[in-house]
């Protein structure tokens, strides 16, 4: 079995891994490069001969979840290669497509955990782990009698994880966080948001990205625990309804930060038109109390159009993601509009990565022949942490056999 990291050896994002025997070739992830914070839109031209353009090599590409750096480039995978994900991935990106308006992800095979899936002679586990993405998975990878483990993203795993694999040869782990001690957790936010929440006498806004299930979980419970309703815009209705099994989102209140028409945006209509009454205006939301509404950067004005119904009065945003997006243009703008109208903002984040204890524990129950980071601007830290590091380039090709 050969391993070769195309790309996301050295960096955080875009991963692009092989895995290949003498007869059969899968690709691991095809994400796209993160965008430069001050260019987020910026291009991915990255092109693999045999995946992207020319006669296909690979006979499957599997994605870890839905993160556009583990899967933005499936779109351009050529159609005659397979490309299998959970349903959580596959349901998340449906969703996101609508909203964004762009073509439905091509899936060709649903993986569930535990389910062992063939290719030629290469045997590939998918297996949950927890991350900011719901239905994220690990692949176990079985070929030529050696086992490889890819973590994809992970910031934990359940203890069941380790009963249904014994040693690995390789492990092929993400670092993001090796760097980093002891933050915040999923339970700290939860406990602080629920404090900001009582805290606060007018409405409270949560910044957060909508797809990350556990995020809007523990601020949900945050809500109960303070006596407020989250108020959720169709977008987040439309995700949360796919992951209705891990939420309780009892009775929230829809509210519609801007105007949607059928005929301008008919695919996010036909969401809204679904449950139009749940929804209400600016000006209805603004005659509620203890209500804690989940924003995103594009609701500025749904935040204006508070402010002018007198409805901002004593209200905090709760700043929940990573700090690095403050140095984002459309981010900057929207926390200046919220200091200009007056809010109090506070920072709650937890990582969607492993912390370096996490990682440590992880190391250690797999106890690899081999550990090979991937996902990290910090490989030389595995290096000092552990003997039995390789550290790879991008495009290089890591023989198997060596071991
Ligand atoms: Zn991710």
């Amino acid at each position: 079995m050969k391993l070769k990291i195309h790309r996301g050896a050295a960096q955080i994002g875009g991963n692009i891994v092989e895995i290949a025997t003498k007869s059969t070739k899968i690709i691991l992830d095809c994400g796209r490069n993160l965008p430069p914070l001050d260019d987020p839109k910026a291009a991915d031209d990255m092109e693999i001969d045999g995946l992207t353009r020319g006669e296909s090599a690979y006979a499957a590409v599997f994605v870890t979840h839905y993160h556009a750096d583990h899967c933005g480039l499936a779109e351009r995978v050529n159609a005659d290669i397979p490309i299998y994900m959970s349903e959580d991935t596959k349901n998340v990106l449906d969703v996101i497509a609508d909203f964004i308006n762009r073509p439905l992800p091509r899936v060709n095979k649903i993986l569930n955990p535990g389910h062992e899936e063939r290719i030629g002679d290469i045997k590939v586990v998918p297996l949950n782990v927890y991350h900011s993405a719901m239905g994220a998975m690990a692949f176990l990878v079985e070929a030529d009698g050696q086992k490889l483990l890819y973590t994809g993203d992970f910031n934990r795993i359940d203890e069941t994880f380790y009963t249904l694999i014994d040693q690995v040869d390789i492990l092929l782990c993400e670092g993001t966080n090796i760097g980093a001690r002891n933050g915040m957790t999923e339970q700290d936010v939860e406990l602080d948001a629920a404090r900001i929440m009582r805290e606060t006498d007018g409405p409270v806004f949560v910044l957060c990205s909508t797809t990350n299930i556990e995020r809007v979980r523990r601020i949900e419970r945050a809500c109960n625990k303070s006596g407020r309703t989250m108020a959720i815009d169709p977008f987040m209705k439309a995700v949360t309804d796919k992951a209705a099994s891990q939420l309780l989102l009892v009775n929230p209140v829809g509210f519609v930060p801007n105007f949607i028409t059928e005929e301008k945006t008919p695919r996010i209509y036909k969401y809204l038109a679904r449950d139009f009454m749940t929804f209400a205006g600016a000006r209805a939301v603004s005659k509620m109390t203890n209500l804690t509404f989940m924003v995103r950067q594009s609701m500025g004005e749904f935040l204006e159009r508070l402010n002018r119904l007198s409805a901002l009065k004593g209200s905090t945003l709760i700043y929940s993601m990573w700090r690095g997006y403050e140095n984002t243009a459309y981010t900057k703008k929207f926390l200046d509009l919220c200091r200009s109208l007056g809010m109090n903002i506070e920072y709650l984040h937890a990582s969607g990565h492993a912390y370096r204890e996490i990682l440590e524990t992880t190391v250690s129950r797999l106890n690899p022949k081999t550990l090979i980071p991937i996902h990290t601007e910090s490989a030389e830290t595995f290096c000092e942490m552990y003997d039995n590091v390789v550290t790879l380039c991008d495009g290089e090709v890591f023989d198997c056999e060596r071991l």
